[in-house]
């Protein structure tokens, strides 16, 4: 819509106070623009960066040299690459590459701390997986861009998209608890409004498998970029891949029930006791593999060692986030929810599953392992290639109840490495976008922890080019 009646004049104009948001408000502020962002929700503990888990990618960090891991922003392009079947966009998984260490230092830097703890989760062929306590982190992002002068406004809905008869963006429409209004952005607008699991249509529209499937995400995920960018030409990426994730309690409703304990050696049965499926392979591929078996349901079974380890991994990863937010590993609110038995029968009973079956599934799991080959589904490592499988063998043994959710999208706008919302012809002046709102970075599948990587850096990155052009 083109206007020329303002509300309020800014250089940069940021919708959605996530990770992308905030990390590009504070980059807009730097660079001394006026920067505002609005926040359709009421309080900052409502994005999906405030409610993930907690883990980033980074590589070649201190906490890795300290733990004497090898990495390398090198490895991790080409990791990102792989767990993307070579379908996401190389210059954009570049820019990941390139500038993740920097964003680490700077997030440490501002005050983030990390756990003296890496984990190997979903792609990684290192443990990369960096915690920090995600509420703190965008605490402190929002500290550090309003400390730069840019202005935090919740309760308010980026509706729209101004341009002028060149089709340049040079502002927004905003609903707030009272009006609307029309701000004007000088230089750029930068939407980072995350996915859109809490859009029922766009994900029917993908699959209708996916119609009636929870999603965990910020409330806010309603695909508002998609909608207000797809008008001006914009064009979408990945879509194909949108995929939910296998790992949260059939009870669950958030990240204190996901639990990742296959890639410390549990196995993945149905209803009927039988696998279905490699369990070291990314959560998002088990989790197309899981919505086709009875009720969508898949059991995590595994033995004492194998529970003592995911413990284990709690106690270390907790030195500084909360032990809930541990996935891969165990704390008491996942405990809770176990199945407990002391032989692999008794299991089978208590999770409702033929206990012949069961016994035969576990047995020749435990057989795949002393041959070294799984000739069934394949699974050589824990997770990607990391980790030799175990036997289950050891009592009690453990059944977690899990089904598959959407906790992010992973599609969306296609950008450029200028985060500029691209059309098929060229690109949208004035528009920028970062974080789950985009498109093209991940690919095929999802490499664990590159989602808030992706967020921070490129929300960085789009700051700093709106920044620019004012
Ligand atoms: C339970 C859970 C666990 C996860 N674990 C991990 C993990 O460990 N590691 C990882 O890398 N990723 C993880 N993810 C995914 C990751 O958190 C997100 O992909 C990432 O944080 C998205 O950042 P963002 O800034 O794009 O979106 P958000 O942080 O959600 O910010 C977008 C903001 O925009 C607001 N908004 C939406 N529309 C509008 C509008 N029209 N106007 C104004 N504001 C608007 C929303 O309310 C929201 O606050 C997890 C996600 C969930 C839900």
């Amino acid at each position: 819509m083109t206007e020329d009646r303002w509300d309020a004049e800014f250089d940069v104009v940021i919708a959605g106070a996530g990770g992308a948001g905030l990390a590009a408000a504070i980059e807009a502020a730097e660079a001394g623009a006026r920067t505002v962002v609005f926040e359709k929700q009421g309080k900052i503990w409502e994005s999906s960066t405030a409610i993930n888990v907690g883990m980033v990618a980074f590589a070649g960090t201190d906490v890795q040299e300290r733990l004497g891991i090898d990495d390398s922003s090198e490895l991790l392009y080409r990791d990102l690459v792989a767990v993307g079947g070579g379908k996401n966009i190389p210059s954009l998984v570049r820019t990941y590459a390139d500038h993740q260490l920097d964003t680490y230092h700077w997030l440490t830097d501002m005050g983030v701390q990390w756990a003296e703890y890496a984990t190997a989760a979903a792609g990684m062929s290192r443990p990369r997986g960096h915690f920090s306590d995600p509420l703190d982190m965008v605490r402190i992002l929002k500290r550090q861009a309003e400390r730069r002068g840019a202005t935090v406004l919740f309760h308010c809905s980026v509706t729209g998209l101004v341009t002028d008869s060149d089709g340049q963006v040079i502002g927004i429409e905003l609903r707030d608890r009272m009006n609307d209004t029309r701000v004007r952005a000088h230089g750029g607008v930068v939407l980072a409004t995350g996915g859109f699991a809490r859009s029922p249509e766009r994900l029917a529209a993908i699959d209708r498998r996916f119609i009636g499937m929870a999603a965990t995400t910020g409330v806010g995920h309603t695909g508002d970029a998609l909608r207000m960018a797809e008008p001006l030409g914009a064009f979408f990426r990945d879509m194909e891949y949108v995929k939910p994730s296998y790992e949260l309690h059939v009870t669950g409703d958030g990240a204190t029930e996901i639990c990742l304990v296959f890639y410390l050696g549990a196995i993945i049965v149905n209803r009927q006791g039988r696998r279905f499926v490699n369990e070291s392979i990314p959560y998002k591929d088990i989790g197309m593999a899981s919505i086709d078996q009875t009720d969508g349901v898949g059991f995590m079974v595994f033995d004492q060692p194998i529970f003592d380890r995911a413990v284990q991994n709690t106690r270390n990863a907790s030195s500084a986030i909360p032990p809930e937010n541990v996935v891969s590993g165990l704390d008491e609110s996942r405990i809770r929810l176990l199945v407990k038995a002391d032989t692999i029968e008794d299991l089978a009973d208590r999770m409702h599953v033929p206990r012949q079956q069961l016994r035969e599934s576990v047995d020749r799991y435990n057989g795949f392992v002393d041959a070294g080959t799984d000739p069934e589904f394949g699974r050589s490592h824990l997770s990607a290639n990391i980790g030799v499988p175990v036997r289950i063998e050891t009592p009690p043994f453990y059944a977690y109840e899990a089904k598959s959710h959407f906790l992010a999208t992973y599609a969306g706008l296609a950008i450029d490495d200028g985060m500029r919302v691209l059309t098929q012809n060229g690109h949208i002046p004035g528009l920028y976008a970062a974080g789950e709102a985009i498109g093209g970075f991940h690919g095929a599948s999802y490499h664990s922890g590159a989602a808030v990587g992706q967020a921070l850096i490129f929300g960085r990155l789009a700051g700093r080019q709106a920044a620019q052009v004012r």
